[in-house]
């Protein structure tokens, strides 16, 4: 992750409200299957979840945020919206607290709904975009445009909000051409980061129904993480930070009963990493154009294990692509992240 990345990596404390303030239900949402909380109402009182997280804020995380997740949050009635900011916004006043998140739908970003937070200390604002391109948006079900998502964010530019963008891969109608073309339109936009998420058919989501009659298939997991890579280069290159590829991991996704079909890793972000960190090597050697069996590659500390892939599976394919009998991973801090050295550990080399 670059340091960018990690600038935006308060300690988050989620109130989850799964699909409150939902006009509908879009095709591959079940958000009680990812926050493993049911689908309720609003709870009367955040006091005790806030309490609750706030003794596991270690001091080294300085930003602390309270984030409303897993709904809708502006689509909510006004005095639910207002009540449970008056809550978060007491932890703020008391110097608890730095700011409130929320996630909300591009469509629910307008002048008066604007006007009822203004008071409130929210400093970013998510927004499920999901795709741009208009197949995709309404054979999901979103409802809403890609003009909407423009509109939103000209918006919160204009309020200084921090803009968290939500994209996904293999919605769908989805093609990685389309993924791509999305991508360059939301970074045209500059929010300040973006989220990744692949499709994944979710046991309680109407994709579920589409997925059992064979209506849809979704991505391999090799084919996910090579459209997210992209994406997360894409963004990498327009100095947008990425700070979530895949899914969080939960204990419902993690025993599998929720997560009928699709590329659902737990470690999705850190195989996306790999397969980058496996892309510089394979260009480090052919560039080096080394006369030998036998190779050493030095990394910064903390890119060795992004080197080395899951169970060693980087290792393993640049032995079996370019012939090598030893490929030794050493670190280096004297390198820069993402920095890699390729040299020879046979005298026989180039
Ligand atoms: S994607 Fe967002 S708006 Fe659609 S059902 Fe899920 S939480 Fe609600």
């Amino acid at each position: 992750m670059t340091a960018t990345a990690n600038s935006h990596k308060p300690f988050i404390i989620p109130i989850f409200l799964p699909h409150a303030g939902c006009p509908h239900r879009c095709v591959f949402c079940d958000q009680s299957s990812i926050t493993g909380v049911p689908s309720k109402r609003p709870p009367k009182d955040i006091r005790a979840q806030i309490e609750a997280f706030l003794t596991f804020k270690t001091a080294r995380r300085k930003r602390v945020q309270i984030a409303f997740f897993g709904g809708n949050f502006l689509g909510m009635p006004a005095d639910i919206i207002k009540r449970l900011l008056a809550e978060a916004a007491e932890y703020v006043t008391t110097g608890r607290v730095n700011s409130i998140r929320f996630s909300t739908r591009p469509d629910t970003i307008d002048l008066q709904r604007l006007d009822w937070i203004k008071d409130f200390p929210v400093k970013t604002i998510e927004l499920g975009v999901q795709s741009m391109d208009e197949q995709v948006l309404s054979t999901t079900r979103r409802g809403h445009g890609a003009a909407e998502t423009e509109k939103a964010i000209e918006h919160l530019k204009k309020l200084n909000y921090e803009i968290g963008v939500q994209l996904m891969v293999g919605l769908p109608e989805d093609t990685p051409e389309r993924a791509i073309a999305s991508a360059l339109q939301v970074a045209r936009l500059k929010p300040d980061f973006i989220r990744i998420y692949p499709t994944v058919v979710l046991a309680g989501s109407p994709l579920a129904a589409w997925y059992r009659k064979g209506n849809y298939v979704p991505l391999s997991l090799e084919e996910a993480v090579r459209q997210v890579k992209n994406l997360y280069l894409l963004f990498k290159k327009k100095n947008i930070a990425v700070i979530r590829m895949g899914l969080q991991a939960s204990e419902d996704l993690e025993k599998g009963s929720r997560v009928l079909a699709g590329p659902y890793h737990p470690a999705f972000g850190h195989l996306v990493y790999s397969e980058i960190s496996l892309d510089l090597a394979v260009a480090q050697i052919e560039s080096s154009a080394l006369n030998t069996d036998s190779i050493s590659i030095r990394v910064n500390s903390r890119d060795v294990s992004k080197l080395r892939g899951l169970r060693n599976r980087n290792i393993e394919i640049l032995k079996k692509k370019f012939n090598f009998e030893t490929v030794l991973l050493k670190a280096d801090d004297t390198l820069a992240q993402d920095q890699i050295i390729v040299s020879s550990t046979h005298s026989n080399s180039n």
